[in-house]
């Protein structure tokens, strides 16, 4: 299976988050392992985009695309969010 890094899915980010996103820091609901989006596993296989936590290993993020329409499943996530310094709004 091809494994590439959270950079992989910088455009698919963007079209679902409407951001930047690879950036962000996310924390792992499983282990509690905080680390940027672009450090996260990502396993690209049709229909859908798998992100797993780099240290244990869990599915954090499920993006699948269906009929134009990207659904997304980040059940496993803790949290996802800019980290203060990064933040683009203020
Ligand atoms: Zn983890």
């Amino acid at each position: 299976m091809d494994e590439v890094d959270g950079n992989a899915i910088g455009g698919l980010l963007i079209d679902v988050f409407g951001t930047e996103m690879t950036v962000a820091s996310s924390t792992c609901g499983t282990c509690g392992a905080t680390r940027p989006v672009a450090e996260l596993v990502v396993y690209r296989r049709a229909p859908g985009t798998v992100v797993r936590c780099r240290t244990c290993g869990s599915v954090l993020m499920v993006f699948v695309k269906a009929q134009g329409v990207t659904c997304v499943d980040v059940a496993g996530l803790a949290s996802l969010g800019m980290p203060d310094d990064l933040t683009p709004y203020r």
